[in-house]
């Protein structure tokens, strides 16, 4: 119970309009995913460690192998064989132990990195579910999902390119540098003035190539995302016969694409040609200046070798460090987007709080005020005051826009009041459970009702998962819906959505009026439907919710009013207020507000015929 005071004097979720800064990286948070693959990344990172000194030490044998190999040549003395043996067979043991550490800690990073972006993909969208309904009113969802897709995936591949790439091009760079030094002091010297002057510019040059990479990918995103609403509403589209003009628009997008790429392309060319011209320098360089120290006696034909090849190593790691800078950016910023939601609490919890043992269904809207948190300032309901007795049915009627689909969103719960209460049997809902409230006392039947791409089955077991087979059936016969489910060849396992069947209007309907009678609810929100059926099909329907309301407290959102006269109480919603309240039959007689909207409407019905 204390919890529940807590809850009532929190202050209403305010959600910032506009830009927002940059997420941070959640440290914490990313170390509680990574704990549990703790010991799989140390062991990578050992193996990692392990390949990169292997690594080391292939110039430095390289350069014993050769040395034996010159020696023979210039002195012909000796078992070839049998001196070339030993180095070159320990040289094959480098190269197996150094392929068999570096496939070892590749395995266990792509099985760290998996598992933790699994974590955090389940953690984020666990977490982006438990938001209130004003949460996803303020963000979008295509935001929202890229942030499971595309942010965790750049976040893991950054984190397993770190791990390997950033721990071996460190380790390389070091110990080849070492080695560098161990060979040859003066050729070293020399190396350390034009290398990082060279991967300086290379890392220049290169990021500038990212720039222009990510500008064109956006190009070909934006190309991809006109062809995808094109295509999504080709209805529309061929209704205006706007084929050539959206053929005009992709066209321009898909030529800027392709020219950015080109540039792209060209800017690639070139830098890999300099790049091999200069690296092709420096080993000549290397060769020069290492062959006067040769002829010197300072210098052996192996260690020349050993210098060559160690400096190409220190060269690769370099770069390789410099772009893998980049990615940690980039990384860090992607998992500080994933991070954002994961630790964010709704203002509404999903459950917890009191269940009421015994349940009338009476309703009671106590003077409730409210404005949606994404728009604060623009007062929706005003000291809004309805008793609804139980086992009755109300009509909510009043302009679009009014109000009408808000009372219902509170009583749901999806928002708390700013003042005032909605009561259940004389009970403030935010200290009921929710989870209870909507699970279990409220059915809300939309009538344009949103059904998932699965069976008919699941379709209206989604209403209760505990649902046998034969409760599903009942609730499909109350619902009027049976019949036309088994006229189907595969009755209720038919699919439904894109690789399934299209149901009609009304066959939709009877199916969400199925799934909402399966929790038997004490309550039932029926948001009428704006778009008109055809009569049968509304006919069917409408039995099927005439079924649907006995024994139940029903509030009616009416958008059209041919349909209320059946209520037992009417209620006109005007700026904010109860304006009207009364059955059908008094309402016409007091001549006011409710009068006027149905002779508006018979007048609007005959101009229509
Ligand atoms: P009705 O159901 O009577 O057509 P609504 O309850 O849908 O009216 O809307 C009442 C007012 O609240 C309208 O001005 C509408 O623009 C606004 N509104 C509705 N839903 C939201 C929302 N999720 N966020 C912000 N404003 C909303």
């Amino acid at each position: 119970a204390a919890r529940c005071q807590v809850e009532l004097i929190a202050p209403p979720l305010i959600v910032p309009q506009g830009a927002r800064p940059e997420p941070e990286f959640n440290w914490a948070e990313f170390w509680k995913l990574l704990r549990p693959q703790l010991i799989a990344l140390l062991t990578a990172v050992l193996l990692a460690f392990g390949a990169a000194l292997l690594n080391i030490r292939i110039p430095l044998m390289l350069g014993e192998l050769v040395n034996v190999v010159s020696r023979y040549t210039r002195e012909h003395a000796g078992n070839y064989l049998q001196e070339v043996q030993g180095p070159a067979l320990k040289l094959l043991c480098l190269y197996g132990a150094q392929g068999l550490l570096t496939c070892g800690y590749i395995v266990l990073l792509s099985r760290v990195g998996e598992r933790v972006a699994g974590s955090m993909r389940k953690s984020l969208f666990f977490s982006l579910l438990r938001q209130d309904v004003a949460f996803f009113d303020a963000e979008k969802t295509g935001l929202l999902v890229n942030r499971l897709t595309s942010d965790v995936q750049e976040f893991k591949s950054s984190f397993k390119q770190v791990i390997s790439q950033g721990l071996r091009s460190l380790t390389q760079t070091v110990g080849c540098f070492l080695s560098l030094y161990y060979i040859s002091p003066k050729l070293t010297g020399l190396l350390l003035v034009v290398m990082p002057v060279l991967v300086g510019s290379g890392a220049l040059i290169g990021s500038f190539l990212r720039k222009l990479s990510r500008r064109a990918q956006e190009q070909v995103a934006r190309a991809t995302g006109l062809a995808d609403e094109a295509l999504g509403n080709v209805r529309t589209v061929k209704a205006f016969a706007m084929e050539s003009r959206e053929m005009e628009l992709y066209s321009a997008e898909v030529d800027k694409s392709s020219g950015q790429n080109e540039v792209l392309g060209v800017g690639i060319a070139v830098f890999q040609g300099l790049s091999n011209v200069v690296l092709n320098c420096i080993v000549l360089g290397t060769i020069f200046a290492g062959g006067s120290l040769m002829s010197s006696k300072e210098l052996s034909a192996g260690e020349l070798m050993s210098f060559l090849v160690a400096s190409q190593t220190v060269q690769r790691s370099m770069a390789n460090m410099s772009v893998l800078f980049g990615q940690v950016v980039r990384g860090l910023s992607a998992g500080g987007r994933v991070f954002e939601f994961m630790s964010l609490e709704p203002t509404i919890p999903l459950s917890g709080g009191f269940k009421l043992p015994v349940l009338r269904g009476e309703i009671h809207f106590k003077d409730v005020s409210f404005s949606y948190p994404t728009r604060p300032g623009h007062e929706v309901l005003r000291s809004f005051d309805l008793r609804i007795p139980h086992g009755k049915t109300v009509a909510l009627v009043g302009q679009s826009g009014g109000g009408k689909s808000t009372v219902a969103a509170l009583l749901e719960r999806f928002y708390d009041p700013t003042e005032g209460a909605v009561q259940l049997d004389g009970v403030d809902i935010r200290i009921l459970d929710p989870s209870w409230l909507r699970g279990e006392v409220i059915g809300f039947i939309n009538q344009e009702p949103v059904l998932f791409g699965t069976t008919i089955i699941e379709n209206i077991r989604f209403g209760r998962p505990d649902a046998t087979d034969a409760e599903v059936h009942e609730a499909a016969i109350q619902a009027n819906a049976d019949s036309f489910i088994r006229s189907f060849p595969e009755g209720y396992n038919t699919m439904l959505g894109e690789r399934g069947v299209t149901l009609s209007g009304g066959q939709k309907q009877r199916v969400a009026i199925a799934r909402a009678l399966l929790k038997d609810p004490k309550i039932l929100i029926l948001d009428e439907a704006t778009s008109a059926l055809d009569t049968e099909s509304e006919r069917a329907v409408q039995v099927a919710l005439d079924r649907a309301r006995s024994g139940r407290t029903v509030l009616v959102i009416a958008h059209r009013l041919s349909t209320i006269s059946e209520a037992d109480f009417i209620v006109v919603l005007s700026k904010g207020q109860v304006a009207e309240f009364g059955t059908h039959q008094d309402l016409l007689r007091r001549g006011g507000l409710y009068a006027d909207l149905i002779r508006r409407q018979n007048q609007e019905s005959q101009e229509a015929q």
